[in-house]
């Protein structure tokens, strides 16, 4: 059957090399970020002189919400604007509100390191934006200015998640990576700070992203440990995943006091049920995290491609996608050279 222009519930379903539908969208909408954690933008790498993207490489926000549109018409329903850092793209709301109002979009998501979260989370809120991922790796200032690279305070963080609960964004997911010799004592930090307050703690497997991290396999705290850390102090039960396609394996304290959940990209990978697409800061469409080279969908964009010639595009693309690259990791995939992940889109 011939895909109908009628409405995005009537084309064919778009699945990959594996059967895997295409979902969800991650855009990448600046390259910039104010912060430069050990683990993606370490402050050696990306110093003063660091070149990052010319404005005029940058998708425009009409440029993204018709990309949103396109990928709507293909199935996608949530869409998450990350980056680096999100909130450093002048008036988000407004791009926030463009994509809120695509026909299909369901829910739209936003991750931040939520420095200028007090000032945004409400007019965020107001444009349209459902939900909000805070990265926050520690409790105190030591270790997390030790992690963020630019000795940002924590009680600042603290201020944007209280400020994005008052603006209705609940529950809010907060993010922390964990790197051995760095903050593994965050992990019982993070989980007493957030018991009880209906957030949910998510803790991630520090990740062979990009290259100018220097990712070691022996810097990765698995997720068994810190599961293990957890149920010692609290006792966990597993619950089942909320969506299909969830990347976080959750639990619940059996004392009631709510969710935590850990992302083990690494040590058990979950290629199988990914169903995201990114989009770069500069429009490229990527299938994998870890991939090498993205599609170029804002020269087409750019060189006045109708949105049905997107859309082709899009396709050809999923539907030809084999990325499993966290289930081939080795030490040859590992030397690989990978986009970093500030720009693809977190
Ligand atoms: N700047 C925003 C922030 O930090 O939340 C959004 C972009 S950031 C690239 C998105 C997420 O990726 C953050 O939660 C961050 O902790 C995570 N991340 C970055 N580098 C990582 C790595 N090497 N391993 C695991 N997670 C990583
Ligand atoms: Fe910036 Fe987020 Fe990367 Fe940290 S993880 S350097 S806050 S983009
Ligand atoms: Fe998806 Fe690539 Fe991550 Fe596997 S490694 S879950 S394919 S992004």
């Amino acid at each position: 059957m011939e895909p109908s222009a009628e409405g995005p519930l009537l084309r064919t379903p778009l699945t990959d090399a594996f059967g895997r539908p295409l979902r969800d969208l991650r855009v990448s909408v600046t390259d910039r970020c104010n912060f430069r954690c050990v683990y993606c933008m370490p402050k050696e790498v990306f110093g003063p002189d660091y070149a990052f993207l010319p404005r005029a490489e940058i998708l425009t926000f009409e440029e993204i919400a018709r990309l949103t549109a396109v990928f709507a018409r293909l199935g996608v329903r949530k869409i998450r604007l990350t980056g680096g850092e999100p909130l450093l793209r002048r008036d988000l709301p407004t791009l926030v509100r463009m994509v809120a109002a695509v026909p299909g979009i369901e829910d739209v998501a936003l991750t931040t390191n939520g420095a200028l979260l007090t000032r945004l989370a409400e007019p965020l809120a107001e444009a349209g934006l459902r939900r909000v991922t805070v990265s926050l790796d520690a409790l105190d200032d030591e270790t997390f200015a030790r992690m963020n690279g630019v000795g940002f305070p924590v009680a600042r963080v603290l201020a944007g998640i209280e400020a994005a609960e008052r603006a209705g964004l609940r529950p809010i997911k907060v993010n922390a990576v964990i790197r051995r010799g760095l903050n593994e004592h965050a992990v019982l930090d993070l989980a007493r700070r957030f018991r009880g307050t209906g957030h949910v703690v998510r803790f991630i497997e520090y990740m062979d992203v990009g290259t100018a991290n220097g990712w070691r396999l022996d810097d990765v705290v698995p997720a068994a440990e810190i599961l293990a850390q957890l149920d010692r102090a609290f006792g966990l039960e597993p619950i089942p995943p909320e969506a299909p396609g969830e990347v976080a394996t959750r639990y619940r304290y059996r004392d009631g006091a709510g969710e935590v959940g850990v992302i083990a990209s690494v040590t058990r990978p979950f290629c199988r049920g990914c169903t995201r697409a990114r989009v770069s800061t500069d429009g490229k469409l990527f299938t994998c995290l870890f991939a090498s080279a993205g599609f170029d969908l804002r020269r087409l964009l750019r060189e006045g491609a109708t949105d049905d010639e997107i859309e082709a595009a899009i396709r050809a693309v999923w539907s030809g996608r084999r990325d499993r690259y966290s289930e081939l990791r080795s030490r040859a995939t590992q030397r690989r050279r990978k986009v970093e992940m500030f720009y693809i889109g977190g």
